[in-house]
């Protein structure tokens, strides 16, 4: 019987090597030689140019479970932590990999033999969805596993057909996912209600199978490959018999963690603070030992706003020393044994954490403390002034995302308008007493930089992404 989410990783490795796929260990979060790029955010990533056939490499078929962060840049799943049943900062990508291998069909028979026949899950409770004209798929969801028409659910949208970018390798995808069932909120995927958590994604199957050309052709590729991608946490809650991957064994390990060391219970809202918190422990404690420091710009501001969403959260929990520091020990307890940089990061990470929260704890009280007297004038629903979130900004270093969520989970709105026109203003002010050298074009670079960083702090990452996705 397989049960932990350790025991789950490697059954997916140990089924697709005794298909003649390489175990290829996970690449680290920051990508090599991808400036465009903020972090690894799928397991393609560290493949992409072996798909394109820059790289040889001397297996044509992979698979890998993959240290993935989507915290920023185009794939932000930051918000919805502590929100949704299936969304981590954090998460690991299980992959299989066909480099003009295996195409269509196999990649199919594999998905349907390792969650049906391996992994038992019933038949009647998966469901797929393909791209609209993609019929070839659709007849064969019908062939190997017998699903009904209606359970094979044509989109017509980008979410169904995947680019590496504006040109280069592309293709229909297939998102296979569970019915935890109909007492929990939620339609099927296509369905106006399709946000809630009762139809859950699992699994991506890509079909890589054309070159986009740069004047919109499509041609074939010769070689067609597969990419795939499901999210260990989500599969582990359905072989669990759950419904929110917060509840596996290894989030409940970091909860029961932070529950001890803080003595609040998690039920109510005090849950959803302990979920965030484990969330972006693990976020943070993988960063740090993946090479990267808080910092006020690019990856390193990705990673304060994290912790400092953390410790928001932990200061709510009445968290009087630093909580992220010690439960460092927990995270390395249930993932260690799959990533050994993490204990040989270990005193790294507790150390970045500690000074970081040490640092922050200060300017947190005082600012939280403003913005409970702001809110208090509201009227229930009311919005907050953009003035107010721009001095938290500026004056106690709380990103903007930081307010916004805690306006939201006191039912609140932010005058977001206000925001952008009092962050104006003060790029205009530090321009005009700027007496000047000459070179106006630097100046204005110079000073849009300073106002973004405000007075203590914070350069957002201002950068275009490319896709790097399943
Ligand atoms: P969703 O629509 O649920 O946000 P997605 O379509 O953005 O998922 P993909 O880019 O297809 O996700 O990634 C492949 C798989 O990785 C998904 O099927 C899912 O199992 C998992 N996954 C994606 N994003 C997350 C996340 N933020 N946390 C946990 N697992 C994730
Ligand atoms: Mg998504
Ligand atoms: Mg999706
Ligand atoms: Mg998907």
């Amino acid at each position: 019987m397989i049960t932990s989410v350790n025991d789950i990783r490697q059954a997916f490795l140990s089924f697709f090597e005794e298909r003649d796929h390489e175990i290829v260990p996970s690449a680290p979060l920051v990508p090599q030689n991808d400036p465009t790029l903020l972090f690894i955010n799928a397991g393609m990533v560290p493949f992409k140019n072996v798909f394109t056939g820059a790289d040889k490499r001397p297996y044509d078929k992979a698979v890998s479970a993959q240290k993935c962060v989507r915290a920023g840049g185009k794939h932000n799943d930051l918000d919805n932590v502590g929100y949704t049943a299936r969304h981590h900062t954090f998460f690991e990508m299980l992959g299989n990999f066909s480099f003009g291998d295996y195409f269509k069909e196999q990649a199919i028979i594999n998905a349907w033999t390792l969650l049906t026949e391996v992994f038992g899950l019933p038949a009647e409770k998966l469901l797929v969805t393909i791209f609209h004209t993609d019929d070839e798929a659709a007849s064969l969801w019908k062939k190997i596993a017998g699903l009904p028409e209606e359970r094979i659910i044509r989109i017509a949208t980008a979410d169904n057909f995947w680019s590496m970018g504006d040109t280069g390798p592309c293709g229909p995808c297939s998102e296979i996912f569970y019915d935890h069932g109909p007492q929990i909120p939620g339609g099927p995927p296509g369905s106006p209600e399709e946000d809630g958590d009762r139809f859950i994604e699992i699994w991506n199957l890509v079909f890589m199978q054309f070159d986009q050309q740069p004047d919109g052709e499509r041609l074939s590729l010769p070689k067609p490959s597969i990419d795939t991608g499901m999210g260990l946490e989500r599969i582990a809650t359905v072989l669990q018999g759950i419904h929110n991957n917060y509840e596996t064994d290894l989030f409940r390990a970091l909860i029961d963690a932070s529950v001890d060391v803080t003595g609040r219970p998690a039920t109510g809202d005090d849950l959803i603070a302990h979920r965030v918190i484990a969330d972006h422990l693990r976020a943070a404690s993988f960063l740090i030992s993946d090479g990267v420091t808080p910092s006020n710009e690019g990856r390193g501001y990705v990673l304060r706003r994290i912790m400092r969403r953390a410790m928001r959260y932990a200061h709510g929990l009445g968290a009087k020393d630093p909580l992220l520091t010690q439960l460092v020990p927990a995270l390395v307890a249930e993932m260690g044994g799959a990533y050994p940089d993490l204990i040989r990061g270990q005193s790294l990470v507790q150390d970045t954490l500690r000074v970081e929260e040490e640092r922050f704890a200060d300017l947190l009280d005082r600012g939280l403390k403003l913005l409970a007297d702001e809110t208090q004038s509201l009227t229930p629903g009311g919005t907050l002034a953009g003035e107010t979130a721009f001095k938290l900004y500026d004056t106690y270093g709380f990103p903007l995302d930081l307010t916004e969520d805690a306006l939201r989970r006191a039912g609140y709105g932010l005058d977001q308008a206000g925001f952008d026109a009092a962050m104006a203003a003060q790029k205009a002010r530090a321009r005009a007493s700027w007496q000047g050298s000459g070179d106006a074009s630097a100046e204005t670079v110079w000073f849009d930089v300073k106002a973004d960083s405000g007075a203590t702090d914070f350069i957002g990452y201002v950068h275009e992404e490319a896709e790097g996705v399943v």
